[in-house]
């Protein structure tokens, strides 16, 4: 299903619930207004508080010089690496695709060190997914595993989870909902949740997952670590009864596991019983975009490495993700499109990255840019660019710009590289 907006509402890019329902009150192409949006939405809609300059070598320049200056150095690198993505639209991901094969780059994004594995699963049917509009219509048990949409997508619960009404929801989350919340502390999250709140230690994750499935099979959970078993059991009761089961997988329980095997061995378990769904709680705006059109492509969802000229060889694994090719010093130059990795790799890693030219395509100015040989600036999607997304549950919504620039979008500068190539 695409989501086309009504022409009164704009759509927000803070993070990948992408909220269509948003309006705001524009003055000689500034907004000065708005509404609906969550507080990370509204700093997300007003744009940065850094915008970014075109510049080669720290010298403010035309942006012409800038994309010459950035196919320069593609064109001279053996190989080069392509990283980001998350925060552009599916058009800007798809020409990055088709950069990548012309200079025969590694291609990878912020999911290979987090949901990646979640997606992969969904990707492969290994897990049954479903719409975040299902949730709303029919969902009546709702789990929070090490995630806390409450910081990280506010409107999470309002819009599509525990407290609207829905088709089969009419009574709401005082009769009609029951929401449970896993994690290692109580957060904003866990509070709503009240007694249904699940306190787990440190990395215990796993070994909650075997005691549920022991719980839900019948049997005396038996929880290494001390924790009441007949509140294990009492889960696994909520569980099994659900008409339409959502659990909303965070990094919190991704971080805590070696692979997704205790997951899909849990949904497994949920779905002979009863009626059980997962969404990962994917963070930056088209993540899953990115995720998304490389499988589409390729097979895979990030770290690939594409064969210069030869348009259909394309390699996979571990070794092409930007830890290990940074670590094992394989790239010799880095295009960075809408993300800061110098601001979270490890130090060792980045320092290979501070050592090769790195390009920077971004609306705001960030680490990674400062530290940048060339930076080109970028329209901000949703604000001043439009385009498509895919939202954390799949959907594909498409945005208009709200705001005319003369700043180019991701997918103009990536054209303008390709042909500068
Ligand atoms: S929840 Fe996410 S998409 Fe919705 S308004 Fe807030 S930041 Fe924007």
């Amino acid at each position: 299903m695409v989501i086309l907006l009504n022409e009164n509402y704009h759509v927000c890019t803070g993070c990948a619930l992408l909220c269509d329902d948003i309006e705001v009150v524009i003055d000689a192409n500034v907004i000065t207004e708005i509404k609906t949006a969550c507080r990370k939405g509204v700093s997300r809609m007003k744009g940065c508080n850094d915008p970014m300059s075109p510049t080669v070598e720290g010298q403010q320049v035309d942006i012409d010089v800038a994309i010459g200056a950035a196919a320069d150095i593609l064109k001279n690198s053996e190989s080069p690496l392509i990283f980001g993505l998350g925060n552009s639209t599916d058009g800007a991901q798809k020409k990055a695709i088709e950069l990548a094969k012309h200079i025969g780059a590694i291609l990878d994004d912020t999911s290979s060190f987090c949901q990646g594995p979640t997606l992969e699963a969904i990707f492969n049917d290994k897990i049954k997914s479903c719409t975040l509009d299902d949730v709303r219509n029919k969902a009546d048990v709702i789990v929070y595993w090490g995630a806390d949409p409450s910081n990280s997508h506010p409107r999470h619960l309002s819009k599509f989870s525990y407290f609207p009404r829905g088709q089969e929801r009419q009574r709401g989350w005082e009769e009609d909902r029951t929401m449970i919340s896993i994690d290692i502390r109580k957060s904003h999250t866990a509070k709503i949740s009240g007694d249904k709140f699940h306190q787990i230690p440190l990395q215990a994750d796993e070994e909650f997952i075997d005691a549920l499935i022991d719980a839900l099979s019948g049997k005396v959970p038996k929880v290494p670590f001390e924790y009441d078993p007949k509140r294990i059991l009492e889960l696994a009761n909520i569980m099994k009864n659900a008409r339409f089961g959502i659990i909303f997988v965070g990094l919190g329980l991704v971080y805590s596991l070696d692979n997704m095997d205790p997951i899909v061995k849990l949904m497994d378990k949920l779905n002979e019983l009863s009626n059980f769904h997962l969404i990962p709680m994917v963070g930056h705006y088209n993540m899953r975009g990115f995720n998304q059109n490389l499988f589409n492509e390729t097979g895979h969802l990030n770290r690939v490495k594409f064969e210069k000229g030869n348009n259909t060889k394309v390699q996979h694994g571990a070794e092409f993700s930007i830890v290990e090719s940074l670590n094992e010093k394989k790239v010799d130059a880095a295009l960075i499109i809408g993300s800061d990795p110098l601001s979270s790799l490890p130090r060792a890693v980045a320092d290979h990255l501070l050592n090769i030219p790195i390009i920077t395509i971004d609306p705001c100015e960030t680490f990674t840019s400062r530290k940048a040989k060339v930076t080109i600036p970028s329209a901000l999607s949703g604000v001043e660019c439009g385009g498509s997304a895919i939202r954390m549950d799949g959907e594909e919504v498409m945005f208009e710009p709200i705001i005319e620039t003369t700043t180019l979008s991701d997918e103009e500068i990536l054209t303008r590289i390709m042909e500068a190539l």
